[in-house]
């Protein structure tokens, strides 16, 4: 058995049943992706558009394939007619590309809003203000081509779990509130969206309900 199959199986006994896990498979080549499609391993996260088409195109059609990095509206048309979640989405412009996109593909497109929880200043995403503010839009309410499934996060790239665990803790907190707020008779909102290799234990014990893993299934994805 391969090292990325014996990963996901691995992953799949230690995470809990009802958290998806998102194979992160950027940079990684098709074989290894088959391998770990191969083990039962059924959804990708990819973070470029031109390497998510070229490898929507070559690998197995039942493959979900979700968009997780930062997204430019001018590539949106791209995806729009095969991506089954958008984990990164980041402002109310590019939400309204989306849905316009989606509405061209004949489609219903699953976003997550991505908060900024980190404290290094790199990272995109809404504030929580923003969100409120963007719910209570009469433009949001028109948009009717993209269903809001819940919120992703990444915490900070640092060596210190009290500081992770209050990111998380926080963007747990949001998620609540805007299912409380807006969202308390949608059964489609209900996504948490936390947790990479280094620190999904954390984002489980917080509530997450989808990790992200890359390094843990594929091994370092600066090498072959
Ligand atoms: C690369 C990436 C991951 C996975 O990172 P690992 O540390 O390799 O698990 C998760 N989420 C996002 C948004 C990423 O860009």
């Amino acid at each position: 058995m391969s090292d990325i199959a014996r990963n996901i199986i691995t992953l799949r006994e230690e995470i809990p049943a009802n958290v998806r896990i998102v194979a992160v498979s950027k940079l990684k080549s098709a074989d290894d992706i088959l391998k770990a499609y191969n083990a039962g391993q059924k959804i990708f996260g990819e973070n470029r558009v031109q390497e998510l088409v070229r490898k929507y195109n070559s690998l197995p059609r039942d493959i979900e394939w979700h968009f997780i990095g930062h997204l430019q509206s001018n590539k949106v048309r791209q995806i729009a007619s095969f991506v089954n979640m958008i984990h990164s989405v980041d402002s109310f412009r590019l939400l309204q590309v989306i849905d316009r996109e989606a509405a061209k593909a004949g489609r219903i497109i699953d976003c997550l809003l991505q908060f900024y929880i980190a404290t290094e200043e790199t990272k995109y995403g809404f504030s929580l203000s923003e969100v409120l503010e963007m719910l209570e839009s009469e433009d949001f309410q028109k948009l009717k081509n993209i269903r809001i499934c819940g919120v992703m996060g990444m915490a900070s790239f640092i060596d210190d779990d009290d500081q992770i665990r209050r990111e998380f803790m926080y963007l747990s907190e949001c998620f609540r509130r805007l299912k409380d707020e807006f969202f308390s008779g949608d059964d489609a909102f209900k996504e948490l969206s936390m947790g990479m290799s280094g620190d999904y234990k954390i984002a489980l014990e917080e509530g997450s309900t989808i990790v992200r893993l890359g390094s843990t299934i594929f091994g370092s994805r600066y090498q072959g």
